[in-house]
């Protein structure tokens, strides 16, 4: 197989390769944005439905949070203005005493509360309660806010807690009620959505998920809160391909994050949805994308490395057609050089010898007869001698020309020698070869060469044979030869055969 085959079913035009390269690249190109568009498209609405429901779940459970928080507000108002805590508070004794631990017991259990203190101006319990003293940090924050609405994370009780704290009474008599209760979890998990709450200090209080508690959410970026310092942050990174999605955890689950922070009461309420679907959907475009992007580099190289080849082979190609002419021309010089006379343009001796040879086999093959006439110009040195070397060169190339136009196309008239020539008559018998050798005698005694000051003629002899079955190129030759020494004796200018001869009564002028 050729290399032009091998490369049939490429298009050998550049332009149309390039053509094809670049719509088969646009087609790539388009099909890819297409994609690309729809991909981000279904990605958009699918964070848009989670964001939504997110809002939704976060802003129902911080509705919950407030209501209890309001109810524990409304409690330890009614309990401050009860006569027995104000009485209590005016006059502490044993009959107040008595009366009040009964009202505080029975809003105790009645309300499901997990413990009421009743503070002195010194933060100390002013009553035994079987909750024990509050907490310190509680204690603490009661330092600096009497009216205090507080919800933390007692981290060795796993209890997200609300505590109020208000005060009763005024001047040194003044103490502080303070109540607190449990806050059950959000209990709200819904399909692909947790729920979390994180008190003031960014601590998880209350969480769908019960291993997230005792942990510090922090978005990434946010600044650090004072309660990393004890606790272990939630681990949360931003996702490399999604804005807006946070991956958590070891095991990078997608997940986004809707926090909503109510007026008042120091905590937030963060919904946690999954967002796995989404970044599914993100890595495939991302692989899409990286895929499209290795094809399209691909393909171009490819094609610009094909248009290269194609180029080089076509140049190869013009390069080595151009070569292969110029061998064919200097080869067809070289056999012309090898077979042509340069002055007189006739074949040479090699050549004659050639075609003697061709019809030779002619007549032994099919029977076709030829005659070869051996011609020598009569008294050529005297030519020279006269008119000069020059005169003589334009007399024979006269004599070529002349013979060339009186003989027949399919006659040959070669230069074997300085003024003698070979004519073969193809297809020719003895008879019509004399015609024919003695018309070119008359012709040319009769066509002097007419020079601008003089006018030379001359005549030649001729000797004629006609080639037979036996016969072998130099036995042709040598009979014509002697044929020809025969005219040449006998007194030029005429043709002789082999067993005929021509006179020829024209004057040599
Ligand atoms: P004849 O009639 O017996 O043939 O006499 P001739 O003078 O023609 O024969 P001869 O053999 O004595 O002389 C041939 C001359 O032809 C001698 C040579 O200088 C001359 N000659 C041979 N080749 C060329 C050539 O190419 N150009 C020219 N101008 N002369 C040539
Ligand atoms: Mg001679
Ligand atoms: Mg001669």
């Amino acid at each position: 197989m050729s290399p032009q085959n091998k490369l049939r079913w490429l298009p050998q035009d550049l332009y149309s390769f390039a053509a094809i390269v670049l719509l088969l690249l646009t087609l790539a190109l388009t099909s890819w944005f297409t994609s690309q568009h729809w991909i981000s498209q279904r990605i958009g609405t699918q964070l848009e439905d989670l964001h939504q429901q997110a809002a939704l779940l976060a802003a129902a459970a911080t509705r919950d949070l407030q209501q209890s928080r309001h109810q524990l507000k409304s409690i330890a108002r009614t309990l401050a203005s009860l006569s027995s805590t104000r009485a209590f508070v005016a006059a502490p004794g044993n009959s107040t005493r008595a009366s009040l631990q009964a009202d505080l017991e029975r809003f105790d259990s009645g309300f499901g509360l997990d413990g009421i203190w009743l503070l002195g101006p010194d933060r100390q319990p002013l009553l035994p309660t079987p909750a024990g003293p509050p907490p310190a940090e509680v204690s603490l924050a009661l330092e600096q806010d009497p009216g205090l609405r507080h919800f933390i994370l007692e981290p060795e009780r796993r209890q997200a807690t609300f505590y109020y704290a208000t005060p009763v009474g005024a001047g040194k008599r003044e103490a502080i009620l303070l109540l607190r209760s449990a806050v059950g979890g959000p209990a709200r998990q819904a399909y692909r959505v947790s729920l979390l709450v994180t008190d003031s200090q960014g601590l998880i209080s209350l969480a769908d998920d019960a291993g997230w508690l005792q942990h510090v959410l922090r978005l990434p970026g946010a600044g650090t809160t004072p309660a990393e310092r004890e606790y272990p942050r939630l681990p949360l990174v931003l996702s490399p391909l999604l804005p807006k999605v946070l991956l958590l955890g070891d095991e990078r689950t997608p997940v986004l994050l809707v926090s909503h922070a109510p007026e008042e009461g120091g905590y937030q309420v963060h919904a946690m949805a999954d967002a796995s679907a989404a970044y599914r959907l993100a890595l495939e475009q991302d692989r899409l994308a990286t895929l499209i992007t290795l094809g399209a580099t691909g393909s171009l190289w490819g094609g610009l490395l094909t248009v290269l080849t194609l180029k080089r082979n076509r140049r190869h190609r013009l390069v080595m057609g151009r070569a292969n002419n110029e061998l064919v021309r200097l080869n067809r010089q070289l056999k012309q050089l090898a077979t042509t006379d340069p002055l007189t343009d006739c074949p040479n001796r090699r050549a004659a010898e050639a075609r003697l040879q061709y019809e030779l086999a002619n007549l032994q093959r099919y029977n076709h007869p030829f005659c070869i006439v051996m011609l020598d110009i009569d008294h050529f040195k005297h030519i020279n001698d006269q008119h000069g070397h020059d005169t003589g060169d334009e007399v024979l190339r006269h004599f070529a020309r002349l013979s060339r136009k009186t003989i027949r196309d399919t006659d040959i008239l070669a230069r074997i020698g300085g003024e003698e020539f070979l004519l073969i008559l193809p297809k020719t018998d003895h008879q019509q070869g004399m015609h024919l050798a003695q018309r070119l005698l008359d012709t040319v005694a009769a066509t002097p060469l007419y020079l601008a000051d003089k006018t030379i003629g001359f005549t030649f002899s001729g000797g004629l044979t006609e080639a037979r079955k036996s016969d072998g190129t130099n036995q042709l030759l040598v009979r014509a030869d002697r044929a020809l020494y025969r005219a040449k004796d006998n007194g030029r200018c005429r043709i002789c055969s082999e067993n005929l001869v021509l006179d020829h009564s024209v004057a040599v002028g």
